[in-house]
């Protein structure tokens, strides 16, 4: 549903936009800190007499609450004050308008006087409560607690509108829509600012309740709002009725990122963003990849999809649940069960799995792979990916788990032998993998399997890559073994991800270079 806010500089200006706006409107909000000498009930009146099923949300903001759009906005409220303010919005009760929007700040007191005048009046009129940061975007944990005091007060809606300050800020708040739907009230929520203006397109495809738009440029009560011609175009082009792409129209009055993201949790760690930016800027693209902390997977896939992002990476602990999302996913991907690689094709989201390719291209280097035994020590994602190439190229993985059951099942799905951890010392094979967490910074002083197991493998390999030599290595290289580092698979698969997305063959050795320039500084 539309939303077009009244900011006229004068209370004629404001009737004659009402008048207009009521044409394409289902909401109209009468702003009455913009419009100069604003007559409430002549407004109110004139939305009535047009349009009986417009409604009507009546705003009032402070001048520190008003948001500036540069030129477009004038900041210069009609009101000093909140007893300004409620006696305004008390009006607007007492005249019918269907809602008022009170901001959480103006407090308890404020909000239940004013719910309860509403409740007097026979509950026609609706409450909003809203929270705007002019700044930035908090964090989603932060939204969500704003959220849940704002629904305190039962309101018809919460509104929670922040700054988006990067392009990433617009998936804050779209997640915060997928989180609020679980329950009542209903939600508007959206990024302001240029880069927010994708999350102003996306919002109503996801259940925001109501989006904002202006009937030309010169009406916008906030910035990076979109005319209503504008959402036109996004719904058609969401509802598949508009084939050209989204760019174009987008165009209008912003650009379009065409980035690349690492979803997780956590990524804070990650050096994914280092590796894939390093290597974007030497292939001469000018995008970027950022890592998100990612709450709801799916509501990511919807943001993946509206926002036009090329391509995404999926760590832990989404490899697996993000399949389901997906709209095609490819044979090795299905094989393995998991899927780390995200190609957006115009709105089709297509899975991948390069992380046995990120295993294989570091054997292939040192070993030849066909009728060799593989020890693999572990039985999750990596596990089957690593099995997988194995198998592919001709060779013989035996697992080894921790858990029994789990390292089963594996083994069964891979028709290979299974050996429970304690009995690692007594397998004998070519080559051992470790694919279990064990050994990572911070806990470097362990390993997956006792030193003395190593005496005999030909190969070690460690799907760790910080430290760069972990104690597993370390003891490998000790009992004569070659040692195959983390490093190598990671760049791999990093490499095949930007082959995946871009067509280009990316540059290795300088990927490499990054991240061994990284880890060696972190020690
Ligand atoms: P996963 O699906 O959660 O599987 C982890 C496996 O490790 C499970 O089999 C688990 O055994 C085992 N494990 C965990 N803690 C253990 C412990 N204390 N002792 C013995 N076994 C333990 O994880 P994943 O996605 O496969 O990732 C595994 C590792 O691979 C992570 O460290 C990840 O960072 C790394 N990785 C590296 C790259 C790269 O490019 N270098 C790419 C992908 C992943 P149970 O079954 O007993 O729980």
């Amino acid at each position: 549903m539309i939303c077009i806010p009244i900011t006229s500089r004068t209370n004629k200006e404001a009737l004659h936009a009402v008048e207009r706006s009521c044409r394409f409107a289902d909401f109209i909000e009468l702003r009455m800190d913009l419009i100069g000498e604003g007559n409430l009930d002549q407004l109110i009146s004139a939305v009535r007499n047009n349009y009986g099923l417009v409604k009507i949300i009546v705003t009032c903001r402070k001048k520190e609450e008003a948001a500036r759009a540069g030129s477009a906005v004038r900041v210069k409220s009609a009101v000093q004050n909140t007893r300004e303010k409620i006696a305004l919005l008390q009006e607007a009760i007492e005249l019918g308008a269907d809602f008022i929007d009170i901001e959480l700040a103006e407090g308890q007191k404020a909000i239940k006087e004013l719910k309860s005048l509403c409740a007097k009046r026979g509950g026609k009129t609706k409450i909003i409560v809203s929270y705007h940061n002019l700044k930035e975007t908090p964090a989603l944990n932060r939204l969500k607690e704003i959220f849940r005091q704002c629904a305190k007060f039962k309101p018809a809606i919460v509104k929670i509108v922040t700054t988006a300050k990067t392009v990433e800020d617009n998936l804050i708040t779209l997640n915060l829509i997928s989180y609020a739907r679980k329950s009542s009230p209903e939600i508007i929520s959206f990024c302001m600012g240029d880069k927010g203006g994708i999350s102003r397109a996306i919002a109503p495809f996801l259940g925001s309740y109501l989006s904002f738009a202006t009937l030309g440029k010169e009406g916008q009560s906030a910035p990076g709002q979109y005319t209503v011609s504008e959402m036109d175009q996004f719904r058609d082009w969401f509802n598949g009725r508009r084939k050209t792409p989204l760019a174009p129209v987008l165009s209008l009055g912003r650009s379009l990122p065409k980035n690349y993201v690492l979803l997780g949790n956590p990524v804070g760690q990650s050096l994914s963003p280092l590796m894939h930016n390093a290597a974007l800027q030497k292939m001469g693209i000018e995008e970027n990849y950022s890592a998100f902390c990612v709450q709801d997977i799916g509501g990511a896939m919807d943001g993946l999809r509206g926002m036009n992002i090329r391509g995404a990476s999926v760590t832990i602990p989404f490899k697996v649940p993000v399949m389901q999302y997906l709209d095609d996913i490819d044979d090795d991907a299905l094989e393995i069960g998991a899927v780390n690689t995200i190609v957006n094709n115009n709105g089709r989201l297509n899975g991948y799995n390069t992380d046995w390719l990120g295993v294989m291209l570091t054997l292939k280097k040192a070993m030849t792979i066909r009728n060799k035994t593989f020890v693999i020590v572990g039985a999750g994602g990596t596990a089957q990916a690593a099995a997988y190439g194995i198998i592919k190229e001709g060779g013989f993985p035996l697992i080894v788990n921790r858990t029994m059951e789990k390292g089963k099942i594996l083994s069964r799905k891979l028709n290979c032998p299974f050996y429970p951890l304690s009995e690692a010392g007594r397998i004998k094979a070519d080559c051992l993998i470790n694919t279990t967490s064990v050994g990572m910074n911070p806990q470097r002083d362990k390993s997956p399997v006792a030193a003395e197991t190593l005496a005999g493998y030909k190969y070690v390999m460690d799907v760790i890559y910080n430290p760069l030599k972990t104690k597993l290595l370390a003891d490998a290289e000790k009992q004569g073994c070659k040692i195959l580092s983390g490093v190598d698979m990671f760049v791999h698969q990093g490499a095949q991800q930007l082959r995946l997305w871009t067509g280009k063959e990316p540059p290795r050795t300088l990927m490499k270079k990054v991240i061994l320039e990284r880890l060696t500084k972190i020690g």
